[in-house]
């Protein structure tokens, strides 16, 4: 275990762990602090107290969505393009525009700069658009549709008065969902066109900021955004459905921020501070062929995808690179 702030890239502790309920021997304890500190604070925590926020303050009533209607539609797309831009925007102007930590735990050196690769010439203005244009819009297209599907009797609805454990359930569940179909529609995209008309987007950003999380072209968006196609044929209750949404809209925003840890103060304050870039996902900008997945759904492992940081890790990719070449 080795933690490195070199003049260079800073890299976090290494081998990075899979998800302690894939280790073996299991280790109960391990388990436990895994979903308390990693998986439901502080991103599960948001997520779901966003989504009860947004359903008792700031979703129309379901009767209001049984028709498809633009009026409720575009309070939707504008309540999420408003929470997209608050959380991508505040991490933003204080990692890169005040920089507010400087480059610690940055995990590139490097600061976003112009580029003729990006829409508008700059990596900023480029991922803000897809983001918002796309990435809010069909997101906010599939949320539309499990209101109308909820709304018209198609999805039975279960309270959290009488059904709890079940809905705590399906939520731990849809964490895993949203993560195996993850891996699933990304290495769909690293192959032949899919890479080269949709996925490509995506990959202009080896060095991701906040912003970079959801900039993806619409066809990826189509796909990355589609897990609550699921919960549209098994009970539920909406704030399950409003928990998906933000866990894709937001979680990648955070992971993509490009800084290990955000520190709301300088390096030598004792300012609070908070886990957000995760580095499986940040060695996948800079290598591309590896780690499409993430820790907490570990297909990357079965399948021999798993790059964990270590120079070991790093050799073994060469060599499948090196062999898929030559064949
Ligand atoms: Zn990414
Ligand atoms: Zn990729």
């Amino acid at each position: 275990m080795n933690t490195v702030e070199s003049s260079e890239e800073w890299e976090p502790n290494v081998p990075i762990p899979v998800a302690p309920m894939f280790e073996w021997p299991p280790k109960l304890i391990g388990v436990l602090r895994f979903f308390v500190w990693k998986q439901f604070w502080p991103g599960g925590v948001m997520w779901i107290g966003l989504a009860w926020a947004c359903w008792w303050y700031a979703t129309p009533d379901l009767a209001s969505m049984a028709n498809f209607e633009l009026g409720w539609m575009v309070i939707l797309w504008s309540r999420n393009a408003v929470i997209v831009t608050v959380f991508a925007g505040s991490l933003h102007w204080w990692l890169y525009v005040r920089q507010g930590q400087g480059t610690a735990t940055k995990f590139n050196r490097r600061w976003p700069s112009g580029s003729q690769r990006f829409t508008f010439g700059h990596q900023t203005w480029d991922n803000v658009f897809w983001s918002i244009a796309s990435g809010v819009t069909i997101s906010t297209g599939f949320e539309a549709v499990g209101w109308w599907m909820f709304a018209n009797g198609h999805t039975p609805y279960r309270s959290f008065a009488g059904d709890w454990p079940y809905l705590i359930v399906l939520t731990v569940f849809t964490f895993y969902w949203s993560n195996a179909h993850f891996y699933a529609n990304h290495r769909a995209l690293h192959v032949g066109k899919l890479y080269d008309w949709a996925h490509s987007v995506h990959h202009r950003n080896p060095n991701p900021g906040p912003w970079s999380g959801i900039s993806m072209h619409p066809i990826e968006h189509l796909l990355y955004m589609s897990p609550p196609v699921l919960l549209w044929f098994i009970p539920g209750h909406p704030v399950v459905h409003l928990t998906l949404l933000f866990f894709s809209l937001l979680s990648p925003i955070l992971t993509h921020a490009g800084f290990e840890r955000v520190r709301l103060g300088d390096s030598a304050s004792n300012r609070p501070s908070f886990l957000s870039g995760d580095y499986f996902h940040q060695l996948h900008h800079r290598y591309f062929e590896c780690n499409y997945g993430n820790t907490l759904v570990p297909f990357d492992k079965l399948f021999g995808t798993y790059h964990d940081g270590t120079p070991e890790a790093h050799a073994v990719m060469r060599e499948r690179q090196r062999s898929a070449d030559r064949s």
